[in-house]
């Protein structure tokens, strides 16, 4: 495989300054009204997608309210609404298991703290990340998910498809102010055009720029 190339830092700034501008109103857009909801819509979206983990949370919230709720509850009983969802009985049991500990150690609270939060099972970095901007507004990192990976890497936004690696990549060129939403820009541009596993570059507002790392067909 050909070593990626990497935009140098201006071009590179420039494209997230594009992005930007594409899609203004680019958000979560997960359901939740409370940390404790956006914790569990986050543990469910894990490989699946936020469509139908909205699907499914529109009855689970109804039922379960609290923390203690869910550490409460057994597996069986969260399966019967999440059982559409990938790798649905682990994700009951992390939901569980991380209620129990949000009872046990933190009042009922989910935590504020990226320390706290990737000690919680189903919980990583990537998701830590995604709770602490959109239930505390504290952008610590970037979420690099799928999309986030591989359109970064496509472009020469980052060297890397390592989560970790193409979060500092992204944290070195984005303003800290942007953080909370630049993976939210980066997403949306990944499910509309630059798609896997063929992207749309015919119709792609940064082509000009694009490295195209790991891209063999297009549209
Ligand atoms: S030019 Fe193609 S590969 Fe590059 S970002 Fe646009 S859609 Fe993705």
């Amino acid at each position: 495989m050909d070593k990626p190339r990497l935009l140098e830092e201006r071009p590179a700034r420039e494209v997230i300054e594009k992005l930007k501008n594409e899609y203004p109103d680019a958000r979560e857009i997960l359901n939740f009204s409370n940390p404790l909801e956006m914790m569990v819509s986050i543990i469910l979206a894990a490989r699946s997608k936020d469509e139908a983990v909205n699907a499914c949370t529109a009855e689970l919230f109804k039922r379960y309210r609290t923390a203690k709720d869910y550490a409460s509850a057994k597996p069986e009983d969260i399966l019967k609404y999440i059982h559409g969802i990938m790798f649905a009985s682990n994700k009951a049991k992390s939901i569980i298991g991380s209620c129990r500990i949000i009872e046990d150690k933190y009042g009922g609270r989910v935590p504020s703290e990226m320390s706290k939060l990737v000690e919680l099972p189903g919980i990583g970095r990537k998701s830590a990340n995604t709770i602490l901007i959109n239930a505390f507004g504290k952008a610590e990192g970037i979420p690099a998910d799928t999309h986030v990976i591989r359109v970064s890497y496509r472009l020469g936004l980052a060297d890397s498809q390592q989560p970790d690696e193409v979060e500092a990549s992204l944290m070195k060129l984005v303003d800290k102010k942007d953080w909370g939403r630049i993976a939210y820009v980066i997403k949306f541009h990944g499910r509309a055009v630059c798609r896997a596993p063929i992207p749309i570059c015919s119709k792609c507002a940064v082509a000009s720029s694009c490295q195209k790392n790991g891209v063999s067909n297009s549209k």
